[in-house]
């Protein structure tokens, strides 16, 4: 059996920006930052999100070589057939995307 890392992606705060006709007129930055409270939400969705960045940390360090990548989407795949518990993937998952789960009992 073949687990796929959760992936759930979160929309970028889409910045303002001039228009042409105002940018013909002046030096301004064209894209504008943000307001405080899209500061926070975008500051949240880099950093918060519990989302697998392909980094692959947890492949190397799997003792068993059961995590491996899709060659077509680049997903990260968990063979659970070969997977032993534990928990090293989870422990050094940057982006906290690995959760640990007891396995029903057959
Ligand atoms: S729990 Fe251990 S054996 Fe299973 S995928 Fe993670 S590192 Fe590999
Ligand atoms: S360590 Fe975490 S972020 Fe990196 S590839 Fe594995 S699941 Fe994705």
């Amino acid at each position: 059996m073949t687990k796929e890392c959760k992936i759930d992606v979160a929309s970028k705060t889409k910045r303002k920006t001039l228009s042409v006709k105002v940018r013909t007129k002046s030096f301004s930055p064209v894209e504008c930052g943000l307001v405080q409270e899209e500061a926070i939400e975008e500051a949240g969705r880099c950093l918060g999100l519990r989302e697998c960045q392909y980094c692959e940390i947890c492949g190397l360090l799997c003792p068993d070589l059961c995590i491996t990548r899709d060659e077509k989407t680049g997903e990260v795949l968990i063979d659970l057939d070969y997977c032993k518990g534990c928990g090293i993937c989870a422990a050094v998952c940057p982006k906290g995307a690995i959760e640990m789960v007891l396995e029903e009992g057959k």
